[in-house]
C-alpha cells in the first residue's frame, strides 16, 4: 500500500510556482490574488490565511477584502466589479460559505471568468465539461495531481465518486470523464453506496461524514481518495474514510490530513499563476 502524500506534491508544485513567479516577475508581472472574506466564519478565517501564507511563500501579491456579516449584496457585487478592473489583481475567490441575506450564485457569477481561479463560474465549469482550457476547482484539480504524480492511468478505470456537489464531485467527474475514465457518481439519494463503490477501482469520496467508507465496501487493491475534512469532538481531524481498514486493502490511499488538502491550496497558487500568465497574453 501506497500513502498519497500530499504534503510532499504540494511541496514540489510550490517550488515550481515559485520559479514560474519568479521568471514572470522579471517581464514585470507580480501575480496578484484577492480574496474576499465576508463574516467571522472560525474556520474561514483559518483557510483565508493559510491562502494568503501560501501565497506570500511563492511570491504572488496577495489582498485580504474583509468585510462584516451586514455587507449588502449590492456593495459586495461592487466590490468584485472593482477588482474585476484592477490590472495588478489576476485571481479573485469569494470565501464560502456568504451569509444567507446573499445570494451566492449572484456573486460567483459576477467574478470574471478570467480571474475566476476557484472554478466557480458556470463559464468555466462548461468549458471543463466540455473538455476545454479552463480554471478548474482547486480540490479535483489537486486530486488529478495525484494520479499524474503516481503514474496512474485512468483510462477505461471504473471510478466511483461519492458527493456530488458543485465544487467538488461534479467537477471531479468531469475532469475524469475527459480523461477516459467511467465514472459512477453518487450522492445522499444513492439507494445503496456500496454496490457502487464496491466495483470501482479508484473511490474518491468528498462527502463530509467520518467512516462513511468501510472496508467491506471497497474491493481489493481499490485506489482511494479522501476529500472529507471532519473535526471529531476530540479534535482530530480524519477524512470520510475508516483509514485504518481501508488503507489495508488498498493499493493506493490518502491520509487525512497531508493528502487533498494541501494540493487544494497548491492549485489554488497554481491556478493564480496561470491567471498571470493568461493576463500577460492578452496585454
Ligand atoms: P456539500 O455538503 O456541498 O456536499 C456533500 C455531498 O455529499 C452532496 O452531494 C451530498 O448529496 C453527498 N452526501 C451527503 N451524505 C451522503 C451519504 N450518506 N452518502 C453519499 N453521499 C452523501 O459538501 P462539499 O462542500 O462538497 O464538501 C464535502 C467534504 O469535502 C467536506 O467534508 C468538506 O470539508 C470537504 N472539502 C475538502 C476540501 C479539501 O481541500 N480537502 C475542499 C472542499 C471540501
Amino acid at each position: 500500500m501506497t500513502i498519497l502524500d500530499g504534503k510532499k506534491l504540494s511541496q514540489k508544485i510550490r517550488v515550481e510556482v515559485k520559479k514560474e513567479v519568479e521568471e514572470l516577475k522579471k517581464e514585470g508581472i507580480i501575480p496578484g490574488l484577492a480574496v474576499i472574506l465576508v463574516g467571522d466564519d472560525p474556520a474561514s478565517r483559518v483557510y483565508v490565511k493559510m491562502k494568503k501564507d501560501a501565497c506570500h511563500d511563492v511570491g504572488i501579491y496577495s489582498v485580504v477584502h474583509e468585510f462584516p456579516e451586514t455587507i449588502t449584496e449590492k456593495e459586495l457585487l461592487s466590490t468584485i466589479d472593482m477588482i474585476n478592473e484592477n490590472p495588478n489583481i489576476h485571481g479573485l475567490l469569494i470565501q464560502l460559505p456568504l451569509p444567507k441575506h446573499i445570494d451566492t450564485t449572484k456573486i460567483l457569477e459576477r467574478v470574471s471568468p478570467d480571474k475566476d481561479v476557484d472554478g466557480f463560474h458556470p463559464y468555466n465549469m462548461g468549458r471543463l465539461v466540455e473538455g476545454l482550457d479552463t480554471f478548474a476547482p482547486c480540490t479535483p484539480l489537486g486530486v488529478m495531481e495525484f494520479f499524474k504524480e503516481y503514474n496512474i492511468d485512468l483510462y477505461g478505470k471504473d471510478v466511483c465518486v461519492v458527493g456530488a456537489s458543485n465544487i467538488v464531485g461534479k467537477p471531479m467527474w468531469a475532469l475524469l470523464v475527459n480523461e477516459m475514465a467511467t465514472v459512477d457518481i453518487c450522492h445522499i439519494a444513492t439507494k445503496d453506496l456500496a454496490s457502487h463503490t464496491k466495483r470501482a477501482d479508484i473511490v474518491i469520496v468528498g462527502v463530509g461524514k467520518p467512516n462513511l467508507i468501510t472496508a467491506d465496501m471497497v474491493k481489493d487493491g481499490v485506489i482511494v481518495i479522501d476529500i472529507g475534512i471532519n473535526r471529531l469532538p476530540d479534535g482530530k481531524l480524519v477524512g470520510d474514510i475508516d483509514f485504518e481498514n481501508v488503507s489495508k486493502k488498498a493499493s493506493y490511499i490518502t491520509p487525512v490530513p497531508g493528502g487533498v488538502g494541501p494540493m487544494t491550496i497548491a492549485m489554488l497558487l497554481k491556478n493564480t499563476l496561470k491567471a498571470a500568465k493568461k493576463y500577460k497574453e492578452v496585454k
